[in-house]
């Protein structure tokens, strides 16, 4: 899935948890769009990857970064610097990631053993720009 649509759905989760919390955080909203681009800094043309080339070159794209123990060996260590409430929208931004993921073709393996986990849609197809829409609508919606 395109990182701008990740961007998207992580900015939804955010304006969610906001919408039924009384934290009112930028850092929140800051924490679950890192948390959701961050598992495609395997990939070296990524929005994140491009940030963090060496990664994508020592890692494969969907591998490692594309499990649930990133996501959990983070968050545990967002824990250590701040609290459990950043530390769990953190844990759920990266996987609401690996979860759209697991809706494409390429798929992903969340405990990295057996077979992937794909879905039945393209990365960069339509309903990679059709998500996009409806969780930008959503949001929008959410923010007024
Ligand atoms: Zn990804």
């Amino acid at each position: 899935m395109r990182g701008v649509t990740h961007l998207v759905i992580g900015l939804f989760v955010a304006l969610l948890i906001l919408e039924f919390t009384d934290v009112n955080s930028l850092a929140l909203v800051i924490i679950v769009l890192v948390a959701s681009l961050l598992p495609d800094i395997d990939e070296r043309h990524s929005l994140i990857g491009r940030k963090f080339l060496l990664v994508g070159w020592f890692s494969r794209h969907r591998g490692f970064f594309h499990s649930v123990y990133p996501a959990v060996i983070f968050s545990l260590v967002m824990l250590v610097f701040s609290n459990m409430f950043y530390a769990s929208a953190f844990f759920l931004g990266y996987f609401i990631h690996l979860v759209f993921d697991a809706m494409t073709r390429s798929g992903i393996s969340f405990f990295m053993v057996g077979k992937k986990v794909k879905g039945l849609f393209r990365t960069g197809g339509i309903v990679d720009y059709l998500l996009f829409f409806i969780f930008l609508v959503l949001s929008i919606l959410l923010i007024l």
